[in-house]
């Protein structure tokens, strides 16, 4: 496995990375009985649910989705299994024949991915075992109601899926008359749901966006979206959809489930790029980082003007 010299900024995983963790579970989980559940600790970020391990085996996982930066594993019995990552949770598929699909290791520092991080242990009734491993247990998993899982606490007041349909009249809808920055406006999950410090830098400068100006700017006074909405809703649709077709970032060495790593890393054109190029052809900038609410920005100050 690839390991990155220096240390970089460490960032959630975003929408991107747990789609490509999505797809690497998926033939492990779907069609599969957990035939044991072993917890070796009571919580992650939080309590399990009680009777967690019970209400998981002799289940069947008939279909495991995402929404948002969130895993739902729906099961036999009307219940959900949701799953978070946190800052660094991962899973290990161990297959019956000895072959692992995911080597683990993504990550700089050396405790982590380390078996005394291995905190729920699924047996599938294939063979298969997925180990949850969290080093710093900001992950959670949860059980609700399949019935009601759109308003689950978990869901009820998250914003919209940018992979189905964003446009830049929703965006104009949602900034409307908003004087918060759109690098905040971004961020904000009640409003559009699975972005993170990354994808809301990329798409930014794909957008050719000052991070600072205000999210109302977008929207024309009648609240119809102004060309700058159109861009920025395309450019986090493309952000994210070339992400998620390039396997995840690599930037946290968040591997594909199969092992192998992402690729998209060397897509990045301004995150954790301070003082390099601008990759805009014929901007001659470079790129610049700025805090705000604590978390760096970086942005091309060039082709991203303030106006
Ligand atoms: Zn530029």
């Amino acid at each position: 496995m690839r390991r990155h010299a220096r240390k970089v900024a460490r960032e959630m995983p975003e929408l991107p990375e747990v789609e490509t963790v999505r797809r690497g579970l998926a033939p492990a989980l779907v069609g599969a009985r957990f035939s044991r559940v072993t917890l070796r600790r009571a919580n992650l970020r939080f309590p399990f649910p009680d009777r967690f391990a019970a209400r998981l085996e002799g289940r069947t996982v008939t279909d495991l989705a995402r929404r948002a930066k969130y895993l739902t594993a729906a099961l036999d019995s009307g219940e959900t299994l949701v799953m978070h990552l946190g800052m660094s949770g991962r899973f290990d598929v161990a297959l019956p024949d000895g072959s692992n699909l995911s080597p683990g290791d993504f990550y700089l520092e050396g405790a982590q991915g380390t078996p005394k991080h291995d905190h729920v242990v699924m047996a599938m009734s294939t063979g298969a075992t997925v180990t949850y491993n969290d080093a710093r247990r900001f992950g959670f998993m949860d059980l609700v109601p399949s019935a009601d899982l759109a308003g689950c606490r978990h869901f009820a007041r998250m914003g919209i899926e940018p992979l189905d349909g964003l446009t830049g009249a929703v965006i104009a809808q949602l900034f409307r008359h908003k004087i918060a920055p759109l690098k905040a406006a971004l961020l904000d999950q009640r409003l559009i749901a699975g972005l993170g410090n990354i994808y809301v830098c990329e798409a930014l400068h794909r957008a050719r966006l000052h991070p600072e100006a205000p999210a109302g700017s977008l929207v024309r006074p009648d609240g119809r979206p102004t060309p700058k909405a159109n861009a920025l809703a395309k450019a986090i649709v493309k952000v994210l959809q070339e992400a998620v077709e390039a396997g995840g970032s690599t930037l946290r060495d968040y591997a594909h489930t199969d092992g192998s790593a992402g690729a998209f890393q060397h897509a990045f054109r301004v995150y954790d790029r301070v003082g390099l190029s601008c990759s805009r052809p014929g901007c001659g900038g470079s790129i610049t980082r700025i805090v705000q609410a604590n978390r760096s920005t970086f942005f091309c100050a060039t082709c991203q003007p303030p106006d």
